[in-house]
């Protein structure tokens, strides 16, 4: 891992609590030991806005409870306050069923926009090679840190090394 130069953090799950902005243990603590040595950014998708304007839009369900486009830049900012940086983040707000049923893009958004393209989504690798583009750095240079399949997967097809967070956080090799 000493070729390691950059980490980009899934959010949910692996820096904080769901639904939350309170940090998970070992993050606060990991951070202030060893972010310095690193390149970071965060990469999150966020399909939790593109569900909260089908249903808005189509008039169904509660939205109320998922978040929009500013809820997510407030959670974001609130991550990098408590860390104590200006990590640039990358989200994808395209929202895709459980039986595969892709959410329509919301009326606001009237032109193409990475956050609203279902190829952006992890597992696809395009969020994790733009964040690496925005790092200046190879993806052979990159570990991702995530809690879910669509993380290892999106690590995997970018040629991204990839670590659990629980083992990256709790095990202390770092
Ligand atoms: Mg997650």
């Amino acid at each position: 891992m000493e070729n390691i130069k950059g980490i980009i953090f899934d959010v949910d799950g692996t820096l904080i609590e769901w639904k939350t902005t309170i940090l998970l243990p070992g993050v606060k603590e990991w951070f202030e030991r060893e972010a310095k040595k690193y390149k970071i950014s965060f990469c999150s998708n966020q399909g939790g806005v593109g569900c909260h304007y089908w249903m808005k839009e189509g008039n169904w369900g509660d939205y109320t409870t998922l978040p929009d486009e500013a809820s997510v830049e407030n959670t974001m900012e609130s991550i990098n306050t408590q860390l104590g940086g200006n990590y640039p983040w990358f989200t994808c707000y395209a929202y895709i069923s459980t039986r595969g049923k892709p959410a329509p893009t919301p009326s606001h958004v009237t032109h193409w926009m990475q956050e609203w393209d279902l190829a952006y989504r992890k597992p696809e690798p395009t969020m994790l090679l733009l964040a690496a583009c925005s790092l200046k750095l190879l993806p052979d240079e990159i570990m991702v840190v995530g809690d879910r399949e669509e993380d290892h997967k999106a690590a995997q097809r970018a040629g991204m090394a990839f670590m659990w967070a629980d083992d990256f956080f709790n095990e202390g090799e770092w």
